[in-house]
This record gives C-alpha cells, sequence and structure tokens, in this order.
C-alpha cells in the first residue's frame, strides 16, 4: 500500500520523525474478559462515587474561575498518602500532579530532555518512555535486559557511560514483565549516570513507580532523600482504580518540582480533576484494601500459570508475563486463541510472550480456563 494511504499524516507538513508512525494503543474490544490494559477490575465503592459528586459539585459553583493552578491541598494530600505509604516522608513542596503519569513523564522530558539531549531506558519497558522521548524531541537509546528481564548492572552501568544520557527511565515494577528493580541497582545506575554527565550536574533517573503499590517489595521512595536528581512518578490509575481519572504525581527534590512548573500549561490540572482525585484520597483505605486482593489474585494467577504448564516472569506488578509461545504464529496466534474464547490479554510485542492483567477472582477463573484449554491444544 502506498504509504498516504495508510499513514494520511504523512501528506502534510508534519515533523519528520513523525512520518509512518502510528498511535501508541492496546484495541479496545468488547468482550466478555478484558485483560490488557492493567486497570483495575473493581469500580470504585458507591460510597466514593457519592462523594466525588458532592466534591465535583462544589467545584462546579466556581467553574467560572480557573482552578489552584498548584494544586496546592491535592499536593499536600498526595504528599500526606506517599508519606504513610512509601517509607519515607515528603512535603507538598516535593509532590507535582498532572493528568496521568504519562503527563508527569512528558513534563519531565520537556523540562530535562529535548533536542540535542537524549533519555534511556531498559527494554522491553513501558513504551511511553521511548514514544515520549521521542515527541520531545528527545533521542531514544535502547538499553537491553538479561534473559530473565532483570537489568544487567554492568552492562547498564558501560551503556550510560558510553551514552551520557540526559535522563534514565527505570521502571520498577517493570511493565510488561513485572519485574521489580532492587535499590542497589537504582543506585548504581544512579551513581553511573551523574558520573557520566558530572560536567552538566548530572542526570535526571526517573523510577517509574505506576505500579509500585502492587510489588512484595517496599518502595523506592527513600531513595530521594539526598538525590537531587532522582524522581519518583506514581498514578491513581492503577492501585487507586481511576484510570478514567487522569492522575499522576511524581515526588522529589523541590527544585524539580519547580523546574516542570517551567514547562507545565497554565491550569493544567481542572478543578473537577482535583476534586475527584481529593475525594479518592479519601477512601484510600478502602481502595488499599481492593490492592491486597489483587495482589493474591496475581500470586494465584504465577502459581496457576506455571501448574498449567507455562512459563511465568515472577511479578510484583498487577499483571504477569507468561509464555511461551515460540512455537507457529507465536505470541500473537495465542493471543488470538485465547480472545476467540473470550479473553483479551496484551501482546507486548515481547517474542514468545503475552501479559494478563490480574482481574476480578471470575474473570481470572475465565482467563485460566482458557490458557488450560490453549495448553493443551500446543502439547
Ligand atoms: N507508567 C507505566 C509503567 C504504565 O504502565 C502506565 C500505564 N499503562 C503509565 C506510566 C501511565 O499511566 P497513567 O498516565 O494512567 O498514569
Amino acid at each position: 500500500t502506498n504509504s498516504s494511504d495508510a499513514f494520511p499524516w504523512d501528506a502534510l507538513p508534519i515533523r519528520d520523525e513523525l512520518r509512518g508512525k502510528t498511535p501508541y494503543g492496546a484495541p479496545q474490544l468488547d468482550v466478555p474478559v478484558r485483560l490488557n490494559t492493567n486497570e483495575n477490575p473493581y469500580p470504585l465503592p458507591e460510597e466514593l462515587v457519592r462523594r466525588i459528586a458532592e466534591r465535583v459539585a462544589d467545584a462546579a459553583r466556581d467553574l467560572n474561575r480557573y482552578p489552584d493552578r498548584d494544586a496546592v491541598e491535592l499536593r499536600t494530600e498526595l504528599a500526606r498518602y506517599l508519606s504513610r505509604t512509601g517509607g519515607h516522608p515528603v512535603t507538598e513542596e516535593q509532590v507535582w500532579a498532572a493528568n496521568g503519569s504519562n503527563e508527569i513523564l512528558q513534563q519531565l522530558l520537556q523540562a530535562f530532555g529535548g533536542p540535542g539531549r537524549a533519555a534511556l531506558g531498559f527494554e522491553p519497558s513501558y513504551s511511553m518512555h521511548g514514544l515520549i522521548s521521542r515527541g520531545t524531541g528527545t533521542e531514544w537509546i535502547s538499553g537491553p535486559r538479561n534473559d530473565d528481564f532483570t537489568i544487567d548492572v554492568a552492562a547498564a552501568r558501560a551503556l550510560i557511560a558510553e551514552r551520557r544520557p540526559d535522563v534514565v527511565f527505570i521502571c520498577s515494577p517493570n511493565n510488561p514483565t513485572g519485574t521489580a528493580v532492587a535499590a542497589d541497582t537504582v543506585l548504581a545506575l544512579y551513581d553511573a549516570a551523574q558520573a557520566a554527565r558530572a560536567e552538566t550536574g548530572g542526570a535526571l533517573v526517573v523510577i517509574d513507580e505506576a505500579y509500585g503499590e502492587f510489588s512484595h517489595r517496599p518502595s523506592l521512595l527513600p531513595l530521594i532523600e539526598g538525590r537531587r536528581n532522582l524522581v519518583v512518578s506514581r498514578t491513581m490509575s492503577k492501585a487507586f482504580g481511576a484510570a478514567g481519572l487522569r492522575l499522576g504525581y511524581l515526588a522529589a527534590d523541590p527544585a524539580v518540582v519547580g523546574a516542570v512548573q517551567l514547562v507545565r500549561l497554565p491550569y493544567h490540572l481542572s478543578a473537577v480533576t482535583q476534586a475527584t482525585a481529593l475525594a479518592a484520597l479519601e477512601h484510600t483505605d478502602t481502595l488499599l484494601s481492593y490492592v491486597d486482593q489483587l495482589k493474591a489474585e496475581r500470586d494465584r494467577l504465577v502459581t496457576e500459570l506455571r501448574a498449567a504448564g507455562c512459563e511465568v516472569v515472577d511479578s510484583d506488578a498487577n499483571f504477569v508475563q507468561f509464555g511461551r509461545f515460540d512455537g507457529a504464529g507465536g505470541a500473537h496466534a495465542a493471543w488470538q486463541a485465547l480472545l476467540d474464547r473470550g479473553v483479551l490479554v496484551r501482546d507486548n510485542g515481547v517474542p514468545g510472550w503475552l501479559r494478563v492483567s490480574a482481574g476480578t477472582p471470575d474473570e481470572n477463573d475465565a482467563f485460566l480456563e482458557a490458557v488450560r484449554e490453549l495448553m493443551k491444544e500446543q502439547s
């Protein structure tokens, strides 16, 4: 096919690096069991839905005015939540919030990446790290992982020393593999990145903890202490079950918060968003009890998938990477076979592997049954 049929925007005076590219996105298919985008399967409790309606009604009375540009009340409550659950006290000056952690990452790259600069990550990982880098004109450097999807510290240090990136992404727990990163590894990479860019004041190291609440290990948040160039990025999309809200946040040195304020759009967080997030934070304990259920279901998926004859990567997230589908058609054929049984999982393009999000016990049972059938067919 002609490239302008497949990519009609190529006929426009679009930036060269966007030619021939397709937008990020998993298929949004209407099937009985949807376990493909790492959402929380539990709807918000009715009590919280009513509280959101109240707080949004209050906010609506002031919608003729711009919202609090610095979202101080929300950042204060996020700081309280992190201090309570992250193993390290943080203040509102160390916290910044935006429309999803994707916007947090974009603001960080706008401030610390950009033309003439480079960002590095260890793949397979969250593909938006590379896409937002490119979208902000930042060169993307793809670093490797070991066969078990852990980070090879020696190889990573050598790559950082050689390429001297301005920004380093460490995704923990890592999407799509579920792999948590040890604090020692983060510190080794942080030191390597600071040494490589010593003459420009170091490099920004971003720990993407979108799935932090699901980990068997404690948060890496305490590592920001005394490390000005270390940022922890979080989201309410997963643990808080509020993907539709669009609320992400970071914790770092107050200077980093100051830096992202140079690039954020004025009034980027609507009054409705701030009111909804504040209502959700009032119900943290209920929402975290769902996280406990999901962690138990995630562990059950790992055990049952192994019992069904699959290879499974140890998971610290609310999803599990399983395989290996190396036969005819590879992972994509297995993805289709599960879809034919009414179960939608994710093919992230990692050869031989698929990813399933932990759903409700019933959804997980349906998924496991479909996998058992598939594995029998394949043996
Ligand atoms: N980081 C990681 C690792 C993710 O998997 C996701 C969502 N898929 C995000 C960030 C972004 O999530 P959100 O913008 O909803 O906060």
